[in-house]
């Protein structure tokens, strides 16, 4: 059981997230290892003898604890910028398995991944493979790519994370992809070993991503028979979690779905970033007030919008549970807002428990797309990261900011 009630105390993997609040303060994330780890297993075991490669998409959540816990499993990773590349770089020292994304690559971020070695960029325009062969040229180093396509295909999640849209900035139109390769496969510089897509996250159903990759498959055959053979397909990241009422594919049946839409020639690579995390955390919060303005009930947290965005950039929900046990109230709804200085600073609506002040909240589902989107907004120094170990203790693994660390870019100049 992830979440329980031993007596009053809220454990997490058989934690007492009490304690951790203790021992680390609060805000504070806090994941499990094993749950991690027993996710990517799953994505393992699902592609059985399949020859596969499982890339994990680093901006979920790019703890190097975490990305090192994954290499250590057999994970590749999928990065999107130099930083990414440079944190995968402290935990793994070959680069073969790097799958490079991102719809906007600088000069400097493509010299850095082509002289690291990186497994493969993807193209996601015309400039952008003019801009990599020049300098795949210039430094006189062969590069494995892909072209990342647009196969105009509705994912139907919330239109901030669909990706796979004429209306989207990513990728190639699926229909101007030949050109691309033509000219990658005519270069000295360019080997074009795969094709990819990526056409959203938090998907709940499989059909839109069995769409878009039988149009990448598609493609590769016709590519083939024009004398470009390829052999990655790479069918992006996407597969949702539960957050509230979503019925998510398995991540079984989600590899079942995909594999059975790709031929056995091809290699498939996956870029899973939520559904190997997600679960896997939950952001601990103390109520510094409580307060009712007549119309609506507010209870302050120590955590804010800066600590967790998803709440006010997407309208995400989160679910919130009290850490020692607490009367439901369903006539007495609040919500958890933070300290800062804006209305959208809210991280859960119309919770049903009761609340005062000093209380210790914990809210679930924060593993991807939680900590690394977290900011200094209102000058507030980040929060720590622990990890709760398979041997049940719980490890920092990344220490509370402080103000210092926000200021020492800063003072210099003064
Ligand atoms: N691959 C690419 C190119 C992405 O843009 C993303 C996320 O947006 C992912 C993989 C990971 O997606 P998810 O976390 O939904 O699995």
């Amino acid at each position: 059981m992830t979440f329980e009630y031993k007596g009053e105390n809220l454990y997490f993997d058989s934690f007492n997230l009490s304690k951790i609040a203790d021992d680390f303060g609060t805000p504070c994330y806090v994941y499990s290892r094993n749950l991690i780890e027993s996710n990517f297993k799953e994505y393992q075991a699902a592609f059985g003898e399949r020859e596969h490669l499982i890339c994990y998409a680093v901006k979920a959540n790019s703890n190097l604890s975490i990305l090192k816990n994954l290499k250590a499993l057999g994970a590749g990773f999928d990065i999107v910028s130099d930083g990414e590349l440079e944190r995968v770089k402290c935990v793994e020292n070959s680069c073969a398995n790097i799958v490079y994304s991102g719809v906007g690559k600088t000069e400097a971020e493509i010299e850095n991944a082509i002289k690291s070695g990186v497994g493969c960029i993807n193209l996601e325009s015309r400039d952008e493979l003019k801009m990599i062969l020049a300098i795949a040229k210039q430094l006189g180093i062969v590069l494995p790519v892909s072209v990342r396509v647009n196969p105009n295909v509705n994912p139907n999640t919330h239109p901030y994370i669909s990706t796979g849209l004429k209306e989207n900035k990513f990728g190639v139109p699926i229909e101007d992809a030949r050109e691309l390769y033509e000219l990658a496969s005519n270069s000295e510089w360019l080997v074009p070993i795969g094709i990819a897509c990526h056409i959203g996250s938090q998907l709940t159903d499989s059909n839109p991503v069995i769409e878009a990759v039988r149009e990448v498959v598609h493609l590769a055959e016709e590519l083939k028979r024009i004398g470009i053979p390829l052999k990655d397909i790479d069918v992006g990241g996407g597969l949702g979690i539960k957050y509230d009422n979503e019925s998510p594919p398995s991540i079984r049946q989600w590899v079942s779905d995909i594999k059975s839409c790709v031929p056995s020639s091809f290699r498939i690579k996956i870029e899973p970033g939520r559904s190997i995390v997600g679960s896997a955390g939950v952001l601990l919060t103390k109520i510094i007030a409580y307060k009712d303005n007549g119309k609506r009930k507010f209870a302050i947290s120590d955590a804010a919008m800066n600590d967790l965005l998803r709440p006010a950039l997407y309208d995400a929900y989160h679910k919130v549970l009290p850490c020692i046990r607490k009367e439901r109230r369903p006539d007495f709804l609040f919500d958890l807002v933070g300290p800062i200085c804006e209305t959208g600073d809210w991280l859960a609506k119309r919770q049903d428990f009761s609340v005062s002040q000093g209380d210790l909240v914990a809210i679930k589902d924060v593993g991807a797309y939680g900590f690394s989107m977290a900011s200094n907004y209102n000058s507030r120094p980040r929060p720590p990261e622990v990890l709760i170990e398979m041997d049940g203790t719980a490890r920092l693994i990344r220490t509370r900011e402080s103000v210092a660390d926000m200021l020492v870019l800063e003072t210099k100049h003064l």
